[in-house]
């Protein structure tokens, strides 16, 4: 007779893994997450600071409600943790009027009833004055609902509220390979075997080196944080320069936020549809001028009074999907596998809500939000 080491196991111990290990572990299921560095790392996706955070998700209708449900789950983990995760701050989205920011923001925001208000050019100069170069026919959208979460002490808040319901953690250890058997899951960890009933795959980036047969591609993504020019300029602080998309005329969408809690101002810039896939393995995490360049090109014009170079760059990954949808279910129905991963830069807001969908999948029941057009099994 197998003799199991849990229930099920959570390999990945990033935003998501972290609150599906949290979720499983709260409704009392055997659970143990494993994790190749320590939670809260900065060599994955989750890291930098700051995340945003809005309800008006342009990216598909059926993530507003995945919003609501996740916001509620943030302040529900936030209750339980030792600091602040999420600061209820805003947010602003800028654009063509008709365009993919603000005018999918708009979209959303009626169709889902959601508050937001609209911002003539003008309006925008004046309220937000770092914003500057803003053409004829683009608005700003504010949203009051959007804010700042903090990645890195959200997913340790998760963890530790995941391991005193009962859940185990192994840190520092990778899942190699694992293989199916009947009925479960045999894990070969660097330190040994684990055979679980189910296993659920967070492994965000090194998710298609784990689990064959999904569409995904792995992007680097630069966060570059600068100085004011005028130390102390509050135009740069987070109430007025708040947590921002901005679409260009030519489709480039700038994002960031003012300056808070000891950090610099926070920029980036989207990654172009052919930006080169890379292998989370085995990529250069130096950084370099060719992360920085094309921002500080377009700093003068659009958001002038920061010193051209920044004060300090971090590397991060993303995972693209054919169709910008994350992917998560049981790939072939496979009722000891499940995957959660194609997070295409705008997982994280979702990463509570996220975890109650993997939890309730593994037991088998209905999800609180519908997610069935995320299904792996959708790419045939
Ligand atoms: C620069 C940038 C800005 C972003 N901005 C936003 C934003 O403003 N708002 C928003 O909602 N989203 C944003 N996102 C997206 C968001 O950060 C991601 O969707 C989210 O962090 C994905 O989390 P994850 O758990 O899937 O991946 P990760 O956090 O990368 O977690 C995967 C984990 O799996 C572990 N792992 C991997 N392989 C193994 C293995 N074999 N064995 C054991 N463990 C393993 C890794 O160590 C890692 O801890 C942004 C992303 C980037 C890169």
């Amino acid at each position: 007779m197998t003799r199991w080491d849990a229930e099920v196991a959570v390999v990945g111990l990033g935003a998501w893994g972290a609150c599906a290990l949290w979720q499983l572990a709260e409704r009392g299921v055997d659970a143990i997450g494993i994790e190749r560095h320590q939670p809260g790392h900065s060599l994955g996706s989750s890291h930098g600071g700051s995340r945003m955070f809005r309800v008006t998700c342009l990216e598909h209708p059926g993530l507003v409600p995945l919003a609501r449900r996740s916001r509620e789950l943030w302040s529900t983990l936030e209750d339980s943790a030792d600091e602040q995760l999420f600061f209820p701050v805003g947010g602003l989205l800028i654009g063509p009027k008709d365009g993919r920011v603000a005018g999918g923001t708009l979209t959303a925001a009626y169709q889902h009833g959601i508050e937001v208000s609209t911002l003539t050019g003008q309006a925008l100069r004046f309220h937000y004055p770092r914003h500057v170069g803003v053409p004829e026919g683009h608005i700003g959208v504010r949203e009051p609902s959007a804010g700042i979460i903090r990645p890195e002490l959200s997913i340790r808040a998760a963890v530790s509220r995941a391991e005193k319901c009962g859940a185990r953690v192994l840190t520092d250890t990778r899942i190699t390979t694992y293989d199916l058997i009947p009925d479960g899951v045999v894990l070969r960890t660097s330190q040994g075997e684990l055979r679980v009933r189910q296993v659920v795959f967070t492994v965000g980036s090194w998710l298609s080196s784990l689990v064959g047969g999904l569409p995904l591609r792995t992007v680097r993504m630069p966060i570059t944080w600068f100085r004011p020019l005028e130390p102390g300029d509050d135009t740069f602080g987070l109430e007025q320069f708040p947590v921002f998309m901005r679409e260009l005329d030519d489709g480039t969408i700038l994002w960031g936020n003012g300056a808070e809690g000891g950090h610099d101002v926070k920029l980036g810039i989207e990654d172009r549809a052919d930006a080169l896939p890379l292998d989370p393995e085995a990529y250069d995490r130096s950084v370099g001028p060719v992360d920085w360049s094309a921002l500080t090109a377009l700093l003068p014009a659009k958001l002038p009074g920061l010193e051209p170079l920044p004060s300090k760059v971090a590397v991060c990954m993303l995972t693209r999907t054919p169709d910008g949808q994350f992917v998560i279910g049981r790939p072939g129905d496979d009722p000891r596998v499940v995957v959660a991963g194609g997070d295409n830069a705008h997982g994280f807001k979702h990463a509570t809500g996220i975890g109650e969908a993997l939890a309730e999948i593994v037991r088998g029941e209905e999800t609180t939000v519908p997610i069935g057009f995320m299904s792996p099994n959708r790419f045939g």
